[in-house]
């Protein structure tokens, strides 16, 4: 069996697989640029080893959600070269836009408030601030309704024309690209062109249109335009077991996450396991600790159910995860403390993968790997 050495438990990070799955997706949009969606700490991948990664393989922009996160990649620290575009578009009030402008990041725009603080902010930056006008074309969460479009367009252009701002992209965001037919991607689609077109037609010139993530990279060749913003297929995870499998996309899982096993050991049938006893050895077996929780974003919903692979044999959760770790019934089996027990990974050597975690915890694999926690060192590959 092989051994996790002194970690208690870690996230390997397959590097190599991200970079071919960037070349992957660029593959699949060939006239695109690519930005790599980093947020969230690069899906919990670790956000500046991926951007990097990413880069190297071809991705000339950065995405996040918060200012922050764009502003931690800025850094001379996170290492990336200096004209890798980095935007990102989660707009709050009294955000750091001043510091956003200085450090040449590209912002959202989603309505005239936004578009009011971020001219403020260019001008006490003194240099104009690159926006991305969003339009909402049915997700109904951010981005300007169509009624509204005509206004925060001409505002944007006033902007522009006043030297405040820079109209670089106008972009959207789908609600169902992960069901393939789903009516309203088509009605995204035709709307987004429509208020592409005015934008155009009223003299804005972005540089970008965009509005395909994974799903729609993958599958929707009519969505890409200028520009893809693949986030989960970067990881190597199929954003939804419908459309199909990381593998049929020809996508590489980039996390695997394992731990040794803490204690082995011998106990009687009848014996309840775990807090409120919900699992109960049917005989006399052999449990082993797997010291990973919920604390380290296994989900407690996978009690019972989640998968683990032990000298070649899955194993189930055995009755709740617990805060800092839980049981697996090893059925007889004594494997040595220190064996590495294999949360999940890409699937070749037989450990489950995250979409079957996803499953077993009724959630998806985005959910999975995005919320292994701090507690968990991440060991790049
Ligand atoms: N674009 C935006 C605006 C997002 O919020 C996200 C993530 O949710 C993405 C792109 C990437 O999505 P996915 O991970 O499905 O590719």
């Amino acid at each position: 069996a092989r051994r996790t050495g002194t970690l208690r438990a870690r996230a390997e990070i397959d590097l190599d697989a991200l970079r071919g799955n960037v070349r992957r997706l660029r593959e699949l949009a060939p006239g695109a640029a690519l930005m790599a969606v980093v947020k969230a700490d690069a899906y919990g991948h670790g956000a500046p080893a991926c951007a990097r990664a990413a880069v190297e393989a071809g991705a000339t922009w950065l995405g996040t959600a918060t200012p922050q996160e764009a502003l931690a990649l800025r850094a001379p620290e996170a290492g990336l070269p200096a004209d890798v575009r980095i935007m990102c578009w989660l707009w709050t009030p009294g955000g750091p836009w001043r510091e956003a402008v200085e450090a040449g990041l590209d912002v959202s725009v989603s309505g005239l408030w936004a578009l009011e603080e971020v001219t403020r902010a260019a001008h006490a930056a003194g240099r104009s601030a690159l926006v991305h006008l969003k339009a909402d074309t049915g997700l109904g969460r951010s981005g300007c309704q169509p009624e509204d479009w005509a206004e925060l367009v001409g505002a944007a252009l006033r902007a522009e024309r006043d030297g405040l701002v820079r109209i670089a992209g106008l972009w959207s965001h789908f609600a169902c690209a992960d069901e393939p037919g789903h009516p309203s991607i088509a009605a995204q689609l035709s709307r987004f062109r429509e208020m592409v077109a005015y934008a155009e037609a009223r003299g804005a010139t972005p540089e970008v249109r965009h509005i395909a993530n994974s799903p729609a990279t993958l599958t929707l060749p009519e969505s890409h335009f200028d520009l893809v913003r693949p986030g989960i297929a970067l990881y190597g995870v199929s954003p939804s077991p419908e459309l199909g499998s990381s593998a049929d996309f020809g996508l590489r899982p980039a996390m695997t996450v394992s731990a040794s096993l803490a204690l082995v050991k011998k106990v009687p049938g009848g014996h309840g396991v775990s807090y409120g006893h919900h699992y109960v050895t049917p005989g006399p077996t052999t449990l082993g600790l797997v010291p990973l929780g919920y604390a380290d974003g296994i989900p407690r919903h996978a009690s019972s159910t989640g998968p683990v692979l032990v000298e070649g044999k899955w194993r189930t959760v055995a009755g709740r995860v617990a805060m800092d770790q839980f049981v697996v019934d090893l059925g007889g089996d004594m494997p040595p403390e220190g064996t590495e027990a294999v949360l999940f990974g890409p699937g070749d050597r037989g450990e489950p993968t995250a979409e079957d975690w996803a499953q077993a915890a009724g959630t998806i694999a985005y959910e999975i790997v995005t919320r292994i926690g701090p507690r968990v060192p991440r060991v790049y590959k």
